[in-house]
């Protein structure tokens, strides 16, 4: 009867790890991106002066939108005025 005892809490503990692992699994695997893709796909835009697509992270940010480099944004927003 002892024993019983000892393996209903030991089962008991496993359950309750079980089931702790799995949320956790789901937790992690909902907000987080596949392993498989390591670089989510990136936003491009096009340097407004020369036409130029580049990832939204490097680009320039005008006035008027996004530039490959601070001189195109000079040259374009300069020429606008
Ligand atoms: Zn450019």
């Amino acid at each position: 009867m002892k024993y019983l005892l000892v393996l209903a809490v030991v089962l008991f503990a496993f359950y309750i790890w079980r089931n702790n692992r799995q949320t956790d699994r789901s937790d992690a695997a909902a907000p987080k991106a596949p392993p498989g893709k390591p670089n989510p796909p990136a936003i491009m835009v096009a340097c407004l002066e020369c036409g130029t697509h580049l990832p939204d992270t490097d680009s320039v940010r005008g006035r008027q939108g996004a530039y490959c480099s601070i001189e195109h944004q000079r040259q374009h927003e300069g020429a606008a005025h």
